[in-house]
């Protein structure tokens, strides 16, 4: 029996080629390092290596930190969102106070005239 997709990548990912396990798109979001540092064939590492624990915390601390920051910047697009939604709303107000206001002005118009 063969294999047909012997290179297993960082995330998991099982390709054909060692090349294109080394260009996993998966491993930028799914692996720990955010990019194909070991690839397996079998049990054998044949590209790359594990990481070490220190490698393995600092990513995962890094992780952490771009992910509260993405936390952050999700929060502050929503927070930018609803100022902006009532803004919309109140320039909508604003105008149709206008528009009342042109309309008094035009029946007044045609009432002086
Ligand atoms: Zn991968």
């Amino acid at each position: 029996m063969t294999i047909k997709y012997p290179f297993e990548c960082a995330c998991g990912e099982r390709f054909k080629t060692l090349n294109s396990a080394i260009h996993c798109k998966k491993c930028r979001n799914y692996s720990i390092s955010r990019s194909c540092h070991v690839v397996y064939c079998g049990d054998e590492i044949v590209y790359g290596a594990e990481l070490t624990e220190e490698e393995e915390e600092r990513h995962d601390a890094q992780n952490e930190k771009e992910a509260r920051l993405m936390d952050a910047y999700f929060e502050s697009l929503e927070k930018e969102q609803v100022e902006q939604e009532k803004a919309e709303l109140e320039f909508k107000r604003v105008q149709e106070l206008e528009l009342k206001e042109d309309h008094q002005w035009a029946i007044q118009d045609r009432l002086s005239v």
